[in-house]
């Protein structure tokens, strides 16, 4: 029996090794479009410098990036955040104020941190503090993550605060963006505490011996790496198959030659998934290719320490949509992780929303722009860019009920499965959690014995 898994970027290679763990008489083969592995997990070393093309870090709550990091012998490669430099800002105009202590996700739990924040109003920290007290909303539907905040903290909050936190993780609008899909903990926490204040509070009390988000020392597509390393029978090979068809019985994957299969994990970006499944249901395929998706690039500049003359004393800042700026965050790599920048140098990532019309010097030219305010005297001696024109997806209202329908659809073609970040959680350990997922259920389809 053989078993296809089309793209090769985390969630694909975790459902890989999970297909030949499960099941060591399937053949597996994956195939990936471009002339590299790992996807968004892009690391690049260059004269010193360790580049994350995206993502840099993940959470470490959410069980399966640890699991697997733990598993494929990485364990010593986790690292902890710059605990010496543990702050973020807030940019407003050209001023960038701290974000409180204490916030879990995105909400402060510590009312007298906020206090001592010049973030919100004194109406809007009162406004804040209040939630303690509110109502819970009956236990129906769905809403915007603006909505939510908004409601339960006061807009001031979400516009200053919330946003552009919710922003940097997303890169999208939290008027459009599903709660239910994106934070549904935030509702959980207003239904079973009645508040999500102290709900916070009640959760905090467990404790996790990982520090909240873990990076790896020596980048992320470390992790890609060694899990292809750890891959003992899956055949790799380049190419973007046709849309599938069947044929007699199984799947036929068209990559030049004609791939014949038992089963299929899909785990590429929607738009490509929408394509490989239009040869086998346009419903389905309408479904997937109707998932919106936000593109941000990620322009990543070195300079002599001695050229920057701010105390770079943080992990960075976020930028709120109000601000009407191209730029979703700024981090200041070599504060926030050991070892970025060779010794004397400084390393920082300008995250920019909305990429499409920009040449590639217009993206750098306003990323440097950005650093004006971080007193930036001469020319980097690093520039890298990196593109994501289909980078994220957005869960917009109405996300969970399109997985329901796609779900739906999918149980009429027993052996195809979806993985990725297109459907239940962006983040590395969510994304990880779809490809395990997703092999799971072929191998039950393929062996009612194993199921
Ligand atoms: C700028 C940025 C920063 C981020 N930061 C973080 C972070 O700090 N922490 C975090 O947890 N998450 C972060 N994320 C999100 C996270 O990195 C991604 O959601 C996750 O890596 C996606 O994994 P994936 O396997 O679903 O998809 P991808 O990584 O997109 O992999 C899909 C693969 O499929 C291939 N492919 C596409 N079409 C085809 C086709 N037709 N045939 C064959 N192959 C195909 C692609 O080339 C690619 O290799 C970030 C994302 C971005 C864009």
């Amino acid at each position: 029996m053989r078993v296809v898994v089309v793209g090769g970027g985390i969630a694909g290679l975790a459902a890989a090794r999970r297909l030949e763990a499960l099941f060591e008489e399937i053949e597996v083969v994956l195939v990936e479009s471009t002339h590299r592995l790992g996807g968004k997990l892009l690391t690049e070393h260059v004269d010193g410098f360790v580049i994350e093309g995206a993502a840099d870090s993940f959470l470490s709550r959410k069980e399966r990036g640890i699991g697997l990091c733990e598993e494929l012998g990485l364990g010593a490669e986790l690292i902890a955040r710059r605990p010496e430099n543990a702050r973020s800002f807030v940019r407003r105009g050209d001023e960038l104020h701290p974000l409180p202590e204490g916030l879990t996700g995105m909400i402060p739990t510590s009312l007298e941190a906020l206090s001592e924040s010049r973030l919100l109003s004194d109406g809007g920290r009162e406004r804040f503090a209040a939630e303690e007290n509110l109502p819970a909303a009956p236990p129906d539907g769905d809403e915007s993550i603006a909505s939510f905040v908004a409601r339960r903290f006061g807009r001031e909050a979400y516009e200053r605060l919330v946003e552009p936190l919710m922003a940097g993780i997303y890169a999208g609008d939290g008027e459009q963006l599903s709660l239910r899909a994106t934070f549904p903990n935030l509702r959980a926490l207003e239904l079973e505490h009645g508040s999500v204040l102290r709900g916070l509070a009640a959760q905090s009390r467990s404790e996790s011996p990982y520090p909240a988000f873990v990076g790896l020392r020596s980048g992320m597509q470390t992790l890609a790496d060694t899990l292809v390393e750890s891959l003992e029978h899956t055949t790799i090979r380049g190419g973007t198959p046709k849309p599938l068809r069947t044929r007699a019985g199984r799947y036929a994957l068209d990559v030049g030659d004609v791939l014949l299969a038992d089963g299929v994990v899909i785990a590429t970006p929607a738009p490509a998934a929408s394509t490989l499944v239009s040869g086998l249901d346009s419903e389905l395929a309408e479904l997937i290719g109707d998932i919106p998706y936000a593109s941000s690039a990620v322009v990543t500049l070195g300079y002599r320490r001695e050229d920057v003359r701010h105390p770079l004393d943080g992990y960075g800042y976020v930028v709120p949509a109000t601000e009407g700026s191209e730029v979703l965050a700024c981090t200041w790599t070599s504060s926030k992780w050991e070892e970025r920048a060779p010794a004397g140098h400084a390393l920082l990532r300008v995250y920019l929303r909305g990429i499409s019309p920009g040449s590639d010097q217009q993206l750098v030219d306003t990323a440097r722009a950005e650093l004006s305010l971080l007193e930036v005297t001469s020319e980097p001696c690093l520039t890298r860019l990196h593109r994501w024109p289909v980078g994220m997806p957005q869960y917009v209202l109405g996300h969970p009920e399109r997985l329901e329908r796609i779900d739906t659809a999918l149980a009429r073609h027993p052996g195809v499965a979806l993985a990725g970040a297109a459907y239940r959680g962006v983040g590395i350990p969510d994304c990880i959690a779809s490809g395990e997922a997703a092999a799971d259920s072929i191998v039950r389809s393929l062996s009612p014995v194993a199921g």
